[in-house]
């Protein structure tokens, strides 16, 4: 085993990272590539940078998102936010009641845990199902849900969508829409309206899935709400800081509806490349991905290493040799090993597939000289 527990892990990230420095010091920033779909932008000018102070910031950058933010997602007022997560829990502070119900309806199952994690601490009684015929919403409730799409970038189905407001509304119940990636996903692939021209009260977006912007989240919805909702996101200090409110700006004002088309399409002709070489690849709505068994699968040598080493040994070939940035070299210990090349972000717009093709197949190639030797593979992981 190469990696072998967390100290491991932690070791292997530090290694990556350091060689990610020196290509960038030694070649140029532009001929790596991220493409692990996290890369979280932050687009600003120099001018912008110096306006950032704790309250000349907001003054300028908030009211511009006000604008920019509401053509993004409808509604009458948009709050800027540390993160989705953040703009859940002030929501579920301001409107759900202890003992009252909660009920959520999503395309697949499971919720964002935030969502049963902010019930749990209001002690509000939470239940989620993503098989409509199931969704009721029963007596004593404060807040209905709904995920447009979820972390798996599952979309809903727009008539069950608009069923679940209609049913909401008609016991004056507030609807609060989870579209972190769905904003732009549901919208822009799927050609559904934003959730607050459904009549959603409340949607909250992220700020780095599917565009060029910071961890962050976005809350739009009606004024009222939103003013409520606002006083807990102060007090309990949920609310983005001036840096993360320009870049949120700046983000949405160079989301790009194209792009993000053209990886949903452009993911299909990687996997049919990929095809030529390999069997395991799967799609996923931005890229695609294999998993560490799947990726052991293909080697035809015999060798040693668990599925999980040999897709950290791949990864970081894939990074040495190529510059090409997945999750599993970076990541923090614990996430999974699995390999995703995402067509989603900049880095990969202007890539040319047969070259990506290729420079996966030459990697996996070698992949299969340096599985047998075990002190190689730790060398290439750990650099030691
Ligand atoms: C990513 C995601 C969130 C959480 O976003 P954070 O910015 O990490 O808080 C919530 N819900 C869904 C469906 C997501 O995909």
């Amino acid at each position: 085993m190469i990696v072998n527990n967390s100290l491991d892990e932690v070791k292997k990230r530090e290694n990556a990272l350091s060689i990610i420095k020196d290509w960038v010091l030694n070649k140029s920033r532009e001929s790596l590539y991220d493409l692990t779909g996290l890369s979280g932008g932050f687009i600003a000018s120099p001018s912008e940078i110096d306006l950032l102070e704790t309250y000349v910031g907001p003054a300028i950058f908030e009211e511009e998102l006000q604008k920019v933010g509401i053509e993004h997602m409808g509604g009458e007022k948009v709050l800027p936010l540390n993160r989705t997560s953040s703009g859940i829990l002030a929501t579920i502070l301001a409107l759900v009641s202890e003992n009252t119900n909660v009920v959520h309806y999503l395309a697949e199952l499971p919720a964002h845990p935030s969502i049963p994690r902010s019930c749990a601490l209001v002690n509000a009684n939470y239940s989620e199902t993503d098989d409509f015929n199931e969704f009721t919403i029963p007596e004593n409730t404060s807040l209905v849900v709904i995920t447009g799409s979820t972390m798996d970038h599952k979309v809903i189905d727009l008539e069950n969508f608009k069923k679940v407001i209609e049913m909401a509304h008609d016991k004056n119940i507030p609807v609060m829409v989870d579209d972190a990636s769905g904003a732009r996903l549901r919208t822009v692939v799927f050609n559904q309206p934003k959730a607050c021209d459904l009549g959603a009260d409340i949607s909250i977006t992220s700020t780095d899935k599917l565009m060029p912007g910071p961890r962050g989240g976005l809350m739009a919805g009606r004024k009222e709400l939103i003013d409520e909702i606002k006083i807990k996101v102060n007090q309990f200090g949920l609310e983005a800081q001036p840096p993360a409110v320009l870049a949120m700006l700046n983000g949405i004002k160079n989301f790009n509806e194209e792009n993000l088309i053209k990886s949903f399409k452009r993911k299909d002709e990687l996997l049919n490349l990929l095809n030529q070489n390999f069997k395991k690849f799967q799609t996923t709505p931005t890229g695609v991905m294999i998993t560490p068994s799947d990726l052991a699968s293909e080697l035809k040598v015999s060798h040693n290493l668990s599925d999980n080493d040999v897709a950290f040994v791949f990864s970081f070939i894939l990074l040495k040799e190529h510059g090409i940035i997945t999750i599993p070299p970076v990541s923090m210990p614990g996430a999974s090993a699995t390999i995703r090349f995402d067509l989603s972000t900049s880095d990969a717009f202007n890539l040319d597939l047969e070259d990506l093709n290729k420079k996966i197949v030459s990697s996996f190639n070698n992949l299969e000289k340096l599985v047998i030797n075990e002190d190689e593979c730790r060398e290439i992981v750990f650099n030691f």
